[in-house]
Order: C-alpha cells, then structure tokens, then sequence
C-alpha cells in the first residue's frame, strides 16, 4: 500500500499515520519529523531548513525533492509507505511523480483530512504548550494554516484529476477516525 496524507496542520496526519503504518506494516515517513531530527543532528539538510520551519515557511522544494528520493529508495519502503507532510506543493507533487516513476512505483491513494480551521489554531496551541514544539505558537501557528491553503490545498484537485483522492472528516475520536480512513482505503 502507498499513500499520502494531506490537511492542515493540526487535523491529526501524525496521529492517524502511526495507525495505518500499523495496520499495514508500511512506513510512515513524515517529512517534519524527518527535517527535525536533521536539524537536532545539525547535517546539512538541517541547517538548510532551520531557518525555514522556525518561521513556519516552507522548506525549499529542492531540499524536500532531494532528500524523499533519495529516502524512498532505500529498501524498507519496498513494502509500501505512508507519505505525512508531503508533497506540499505542486512543484513537489509533480516531482514525487517522477521519484515514483523511476522507481516504477505507483500511489494507491492520496487522504485528505479536513477541519475546520479555528478547532485546530486552538489544537495546535495547546499541543505546543504540551509539547515544546517551537513552531507551535499562535502566530507561526496563523501563518502555517495560511501557507497551507495557499500551497497545498491546490493538492487536492491534483490528486481528485488523477482519481486518487479519498477525503474523511478529521473530526471525532481517534479509533473512528482511523476507521473511517480504512474505510475509504479500498
Ligand atoms: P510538520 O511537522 O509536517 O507540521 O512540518 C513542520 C515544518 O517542517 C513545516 O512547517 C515546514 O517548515 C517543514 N516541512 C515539513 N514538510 C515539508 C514539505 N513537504 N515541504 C516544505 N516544508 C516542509
């Protein structure tokens, strides 16, 4: 199984994701996680994104593109994956076209789970709160959902041209939500 997960910041990708990693014995590769552990072990992907995700700006597409290829041939992937945070732009959709091509791979489908925009400004705030996460501040916070309708809601209408796209509502508890996803998955 390959797929993506789409939506705003805040609606539950990372949450939803360890779940359906499980439940299909894939990998979940999530693009934020990844940047921040280059940034703790201060490689040079790290420090190219730094800058980037303290401002809650996109981290360029050439540094995203460059280091998914290059993630997504290893071997642990053969089994299939769960691409969280990524693309999240067109430019990066049309370039994990190409990855996949060369790999003569292709998407299964693409989920996009929807919120409505206030429950998770107030979501994020507190998980920043909880978890020290310093990009989870109200204002940062504001300006990631801004960037995330301007550059990655157009995803949405890529992936339903290309008949891939499942939408599921983001909102309710943690098991039913996961098994709405399922739901959709086949
Ligand atoms: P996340 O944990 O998915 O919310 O990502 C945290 C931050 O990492 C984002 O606000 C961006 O700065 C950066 N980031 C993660 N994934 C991407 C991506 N696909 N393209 C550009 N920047 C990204």
């Amino acid at each position: 199984m390959r797929l993506l997960f789409m939506g705003p910041p805040g609606v539950g990708k990372g949450t939803q994701a360890k779940r359906i990693e499980k439940h299909y014995d894939i990998v979940h590769l999530s693009t934020g996680d990844i940047l921040r552990s280059e940034m703790k072990s201060k490689s040079l992907v790290g420090k190219q994104a730094r800058e980037y995700i303290e401002s809650g700006h996109l981290v360029p597409d050439s540094v995203l593109l460059k280091m998914m290829a290059h993630r997504l041939e290893q071997e642990d992937c053969g089994n299939g994956f769960l691409l969280d945070g990524f693309p999240r732009t067109l430019a990066q959709a049309n370039g994990l076209d190409k990855i996949l091509l060369d790999l003569k791979q292709t998407l299964d489908f693409a989920i996009s789970l929807t919120a409505n925009e206030d429950e998770l400004v107030n979501r994020l705030v507190k998980r920043g709160q909880d978890s020290g996460r310093s990009d989870d501040t109200k204002e940062i916070i504001q300006h990631r959902q801004k960037i995330y309708w301007e550059q990655t809601a157009p995803l949405i209408d890529f992936y339903k041209n290309k008949n891939l796209l499942k939408e599921v509502d983001g909102i309710g508890e943690i098991s039913e939500i996961t098994n709405r996803i399922l739901g959709v998955l086949r």
